[in-house]
């Protein structure tokens, strides 16, 4: 037999040896660090993203956050029940294997997932590990409910830090992931006002950016306590204040994401500074003009943080659409 033949047998082997192995195997094998790069398709991390928000997050927070498909219905009503008891489980013994096996035996998770190609399933496993660290005391992170912003009809969720980070950090257990969006797979995955709250357009790839995974929660503050930092399909997310425990992880999108600038801005800074949606309303030129739904997005100064800025410009400039759809 040729060498290339004996390789090829190989990998079938593998192949055949590896689905004849229950998904939930996968389980014994994760590092609680996944790898930052990835190659999931728009399709597959929209389902992997809303599978593990709905078991991970949703299960803590007991109610729904974000989804690219927010009318479906991932779990049976007992499997929601169990995957509260996984997350109660998880916080005690901080098992991340445990937990990920306890999921991935889960008989609506393995419909989804089954169906997949082998490396979908290990990618799948670590989109539910990027999240699980949400919930990990080594992270310095958690996220817990916020009730802000009226663009999420303040019913949304912040980030916030566990431990004293200082400038220059980086928080390497938090992270964005980025998925390319061709035009066909644009008008495939996204509804407009309905699941393109996360959509960036890259002006140095120029194309549209499906921006998910935990970092995705993080909030805009007029006074951010923390930046963007491309990574190729992943963007880190770096200190650039001090925090102590409680401070919120928030970044800077932009001047303009609610309206001219930020008038209509909601963050902390401005209630303190008494600006944006905060400001005195008695002279306000501003309250003459109208909105017509269009943002004009500036361009962040650093080339790194290009894509990611954008992306979380458009994140908000598509939630106040949204708003707009939904109320007027
Ligand atoms: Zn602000």
């Amino acid at each position: 037999m040729k060498s290339s033949n004996v390789y090829n047998r190989r990998i079938l082997l593998d192949v055949e040896d590896y689905q004849q192995m229950p998904i939930e195997d996968l389980a014994t094998s994760l590092k609680d660090l996944p790898p930052y790069y990835h190659t999931m398709s728009p399709a597959e991390i929209s389902l992997f993203d809303d599978l593990a928000t709905t078991l991970v997050v949703d299960a803590v927070l007991d109610f729904q956050t974000h989804k690219m498909f927010p009318k479906k219905r991932y779990l049976k009503h007992d499997e929601r029940t169990i995957a509260r008891g996984v997350m109660r489980r998880f916080a005690e013994n901080q098992n991340f294997s445990h937990a990920v096996r306890c999921f991935l035996q889960m008989r609506s998770v393995r419909g989804h997932i089954a169906p997949l190609l082998p490396n979908k399933h290990i990618e799948f496993r670590d989109h539910l590990v990027r999240f699980l660290n949400m919930f990990c005391g080594k992270s310095g992170f958690t996220i817990e409910k916020c009730n802000r912003y009226s663009s999420e009809n303040n019913a949304g969720a912040k980030l916030v830090s566990t431990r004293s980070w200082n400038r220059g950090d980086k928080i390497d257990r938090l992270c964005g992931v980025v998925c390319a969006l061709d035009a066909d797979e644009e008008a495939q995955t996204l509804i407009h006002g309905i699941n393109d709250f996360s959509v960036m357009y890259s002006t140095r790839k120029k194309c549209a950016q499906l921006w998910l995974g935990p970092g995705a929660y993080i909030n805009h503050d007029c006074r951010p306590t923390c930046e963007f930092v491309s990574h190729g399909c992943t963007a880190q997310i770096k200190v650039v204040r001090d925090m102590e425990p409680g401070d919120e992880i928030t970044c800077f999108y932009g001047d303009e994401f609610f309206g001219d600038n930020n008038e209509r801005c909601e963050c902390v800074t401005c209630e303190k500074m008494s600006r944006g949606a905060f400001a005195s309303k008695i002279s306000s030129p501003s309250e003459e003009s109208s909105d017509d739904g269009q943002r004009s997005l500036k361009r962040p100064n650093s080339e790194d943080l290009d894509d990611v800025a954008t992306a979380a410009a458009s994140k908000y400039a598509l939630r106040e659409m949204k708003r707009r759809v939904f109320t007027v």
